[in-house]
C-alpha cells in the first residue's frame, strides 16, 4: 500500500510484513502479557486520506494523572539547561549511573525539538549503543512504518528511551538505572512540550507514570503527564515476537494519533 510514495506494510492482522519472522533480543522484547489476536486491519496510504482512523477506537477516558518532580541530577543544574541540543550534549559527555561506563556511545534521542509527538522507549539496544541513534534496529524499522501508517512522518517526532545507555544483554534497566537517568527525560519533555507522548512498552509506562502497574493495566485509558496527554503502548521489540500485539498496538497508535488532531 502506498504511502508517502512508499511501500507500507504493517501486518497488524498477522501476515507476512517482513518483521514477524525475524527473532528480536532487542530491549522492550520481554515484558509484555499477552492479548487475543485482533480482526485484520490493512494500514492507510495517502497522507491526506485519514484512512488511520476508519475503524479505530474513540479516544479513551483519563487514567493517571502525574507531574513531574523537580529536574534534579549531577547538581541539580538540569534546569539551567535549556535546549534539546545542551540536554543531548550533557548526556554524551556525562556519567550518571553504573551503565555509562560501558557503553559505546549514549542515545540521547532524536527529532524535531519541537515535536508534537515524543515516543519513548525502554533503552539504547546494540545497533543503537553503536550508532548513537534511538529506535534504529529491526525494532526502530517497524516503529517508522507504524509511523508512516498513522501519516506521522518519523522526522517530525522526537524518540528517546527511559534510560540513555544500553544495558547489558539488553537486560531491562534497574530500578536504581531508571532513578538517575530519568531527569534527562523529564528535562526534555518539558523543554519540547509535546501534544501527545506515547510510551513503549511496559517499562517506559511504569517509569514515566511511576506506577507499578502492568502494560495491561496502563493500557486502553489517556494519562495525564504534566497535563499532556500520555498513551500507553506495546514495545515494537514485543511486536517482533508476537504478532497478535499489533493489532492492540494499531489501535493504541490511532488513539495517538487522534489526540494529535484535537
Ligand atoms: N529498544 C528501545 O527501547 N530503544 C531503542 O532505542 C531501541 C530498541
Amino acid at each position: 500500500m502506498e504511502l508517502g510514495g512508499r511501500e507500507v506494510v504493517l501486518g497488524m492482522d498477522g501476515r507476512t510484513d517482513g518483521h514477524t519472522d525475524r527473532r528480536t533480543d532487542e530491549p522492550g522484547a520481554q515484558n509484555e502479557s499477552p492479548e487475543s489476536t485482533g480482526t485484520s486491519v490493512r494500514p492507510p496510504a495517502g497522507p491526506s486520506a485519514r484512512l488511520w482512523l476508519k475503524g479505530a477506537p474513540p479516544i479513551p477516558g483519563p487514567g493517571l494523572a502525574v507531574t513531574s518532580p523537580e529536574p534534579r541530577l549531577l547538581g541539580g543544574d538540569l534546569a539551567a539547561l535549556d535546549s534539546i541540543e545542551a540536554v543531548a550534549e550533557r548526556i554524551r559527555t556525562t556519567y550518571c549511573c553504573g551503565l555509562c561506563p560501558q557503553r559505546t556511545k549514549a542515545v540521547p534521542g532524536e527529532g524535531d525539538s519541537r515535536a508534537r509527538m515524543v515516543l519513548v522507549g525502554e533503552g539504547p539496544g546494540a545497533t543503537e549503543d553503536a550508532t548513537g541513534r534511538p529506535f534504529v534496529g529491526q525494532a526502530g524499522q517497524l516503529l517508522d512504518s507504524i509511523l508512516q501508517a498513522i501519516d506521522v512522518p518519523r522526522e517530525t517526532v522526537y524518540i528517546t528511551n527511559i534510560v540513555k545507555c544500553r544495558p547489558p544483554q539488553n537486560r531491562k534497566p534497574l530500578p536504581d538505572e531508571i532513578a538517575a537517568c530519568i531527569p534527562y527525560l523529564h528535562r526534555q519533555l518539558e523543554l519540547i512540550r509535546p501534544k501527545v507522548i506515547v510510551t513503549m512498552g511496559g517499562t517506559a509506562g511504569e517509569a514515566l507514570l511511576g506506577a507499578r502497574k502492568s502494560l495491561g493495566e496502563l493500557r486502553g485509558k489517556v494519562h495525564s503527564y504534566n497535563g499532556i496527554p500520555l498513551v500507553v503502548t506495546y514495545h515494537p521489540a514485543a511486536l517482533l515476537r508476537n504478532p497478535n500485539w499489533k493489532k492492540p498496538t494499531w489501535d493504541d497508535v490511532r488513539i495517538a494519533r487522534q489526540l494529535l488532531d484535537r
